[in-house]
């Protein structure tokens, strides 16, 4: 029997993934209908960004699996509407423009490069910095970026720790987890890297008291979501100079609006919601692979736990 798969996600991406998903589909051995517009009561799979206009899944009866191209589910976990199982995006080009960019920003901090890029006043202070191994990091976050980060910066030399909400062992890399853990994961990171998801059990992680447990001039990246932050208190704590400085990728509104003090701010590095991307070529074959898993009967990947919300 044809199997219908709607793609629901912006126009532009559509013809980057229909050859991809149709070649990757034949290649299964699968017989499919590969299409943007079918009646709902027609589609099995929907590929599917949480941003697309389909939000009520209610009229797709035959519906078999949501396959999430994103890998931040936030928007559609808690959709009553959605009843079947919930794939998410592990995608090996997006873990590893994640860990590049999270690299180059801890190395921006650890070689404390501003001073040097930007140097009106043709400072000469010639201060070497210290090797990795003498700086320690710390990644709220061990699941398939925060661990790929956590072992490349363990394998240049940093001194990493980590923090789940359950207990994971990495080589290289000092574990903590749980509400318990998270103490003890904050007080020794000079840089620390956010990579939780949009959670209510994560939401405001960073808060005045937590930010409390970093030492005095940490460095904070978050590539992870905006909510994760509660930005009156990191604003205190730049402004109070216990944090040094902050690169946030992510916000609460984005755009971040022209009038949010972060633009502005003399310790803030915004960029925008760049940090990695899915990669349509190895994308595809996760959906591909999850398609012909969920015909053979076979567990779908990456799939949401929706009372966790990730
Ligand atoms: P995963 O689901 O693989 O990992 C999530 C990690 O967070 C896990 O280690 C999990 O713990 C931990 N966690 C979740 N809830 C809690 C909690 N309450 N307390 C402590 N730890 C918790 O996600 P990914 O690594 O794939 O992605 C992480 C996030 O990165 C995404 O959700 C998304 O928001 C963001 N992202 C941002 C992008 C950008 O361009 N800025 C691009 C892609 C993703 P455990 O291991 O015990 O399950």
């Amino acid at each position: 029997m044809t199997i219908n798969v709607l793609f629901s996600a912006r126009d532009a991406l559509w013809p980057v993934y229909q050859p991809l998903l149709s070649d990757g589909l034949s290649a299964a051995g699968l017989d499919v209908r590969l299409g943007r517009d079918f009646a709902p009561d027609d589609v099995d799979y929907v590929v599917y960004a949480p941003n697309s206009a389909l939000q009520d899944f209610a009229p797709y009866t035959r519906l078999k699996a949501v396959l999430s191209l994103w890998a931040g589910v936030e928007q559609i976990a808690g959709n009553a509407t959605l009843t079947v199982p919930l794939a998410r995006m592990v995608d090996h080009g997006l873990t590893q423009g994640m860990t590049e960019w999270v690299v180059g920003h801890v190395l921006r901090y650890h070689l404390g490069m501003d001073a040097h890029i930007v140097n009106p006043e043709h400072a000469w202070t010639p201060v070497a910095p210290p090797l990795a191994q003498q700086r320690h990091v710390t990644i709220l976050g061990l699941g398939a970026l925060g661990q790929a980060a956590a072992r490349t910066l363990a394998d240049l030399g940093f001194q990493v720790s980590g923090w789940s909400r359950t207990a994971r062992d990495l080589p290289g890399v000092t574990c903590h987890h749980g509400d318990a853990g998270l103490q003890d994961a904050l007080a020794r990171a000079e840089i620390l890297v956010l990579l939780l998801p949009d959670t209510p059990a994560t939401e405001n992680i960073l808060n005045e008291t937590s930010l409390g447990w970093l030492p005095k001039g940490a460095h904070l990246i978050n590539p992870g979501r905006g909510p994760l932050i509660d930005d009156e208190s990191l604003l205190a704590a730049l402004d109070a100079d216990h944090i040094a400085h902050a690169t946030l990728d992510v916000f609460r509104t984005e755009p971040l609006p022209q009038e949010h003090p972060y633009w502005a701010h003399p310790k803030v590095t915004v960029t925008p919601h760049i940090a990695s991307e899915t990669r349509p070529e190895t994308a595809a074959q996760v959906i591909c692979e999850n398609i012909r898993r969920g015909e053979s009967g076979e567990p779908l990947l990456h799939l949401v736990n929706r009372a966790l919300g990730y």
